[in-house]
């Protein structure tokens, strides 16, 4: 039985009232629920929340991670620091940073290694453009963003990670994926996992991203092989971000 997780991106948003505001209204609404809570502070905010969450079952994420551990890669922050601070996840290859940084397959598959090196988990980001839909190769897209890093570091790292599959064309602009169009992805992911290994498919965690809101998240996390959601828009307040959750758990 897979876990239910929800995980806000605050994406870089927020300054220290802000997030001491948000981080508060979470952690006193938060009263326990069966599926898995994870924030993602901007980087800066990391040390702060850790604290603010310290003895709560919330968890804690990066939104990105340098390759390398150690060293001369000028404003960049590495595997290391962020477990040192006590993040336990980081979303790694999210379209945004795939589109307006340049981050290739390779990059992803890069990150994803050190991530698991470091024993971070990855939140990894897959998902299709509208052109790509359009163009009928969603599926062909998503498989090619899975064999960066499964060519890589094997199927069996898998076991080791949460996918995230969020239409690039959802993300941000209030067009959700029906439950019918997500969920047929998100079983295509789960088969051609099942394909190199059962089990680990059966136990891999699918989120879905996407303008997810309390309204639509029962239905699109009630799907078979929807596992939770990844939020983006609707983690910056903390009551709708506390619905989606307990609307998974
Ligand atoms: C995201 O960027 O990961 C995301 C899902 O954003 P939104 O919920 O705002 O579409």
């Amino acid at each position: 039985m897979r876990q239910k997780m929800v995980a806000g991106n605050w994406k870089m948003n927020g300054t220290t009232n802000g997030v001491h505001e948000l981080i508060r209204g979470i952690k006193a609404g938060f009263n326990g629920s069966s599926a898995e809570a994870v924030v993602c502070p901007p980087f800066v905010y990391l040390p702060f929340v850790a604290a603010e969450i310290a003895g709560s079952a919330i968890k804690l994420s990066a939104q990105n991670m340098c390759d390398q551990d150690v060293g001369a890669f000028t404003g960049e922050i590495s595997g290391p620091m962020l477990k040192d601070i006590g993040c336990e996840y980081v979303i790694l290859a999210h379209s945004e940073r795939r589109a307006m940084y340049g981050e290739t397959d390779e990059v992803a598959a890069s990150k994803y290694a050190a991530a698991l090196k470091n024993n971070l988990i990855p939140i990894f980001c897959i998902g299709e453009t509208l052109e790509e839909r359009e163009q009928d190769i969603t599926e062909a897209v998503i498989a090619r963003q899975i064999d960066a890093i499964v060519d890589a570091e094997g199927v069996a790292s898998l076991a080791n990670a949460v996918l995230a599959y969020e239409p690039v064309w959802a993300i941000g602009t209030g067009k959700t994926a029906t439950p019918d169009q997500a969920q047929s992805v998100h079983a295509f992911i789960r088969n051609k996992i099942a394909g190199l290994d059962g089990g680990i498919a059966e136990s891999l965690r699918i989120l879905y991203g996407g303008s997810m809101n309390p309204a639509n998240a029962a239905e699109l996390i009630a799907q078979p092989d929807i596992d939770g959601g990844l939020i983006g828009g609707a983690s910056l307040k903390a009551d709708d971000f506390l619905a989606i959750i307990n609307a998974a758990g």
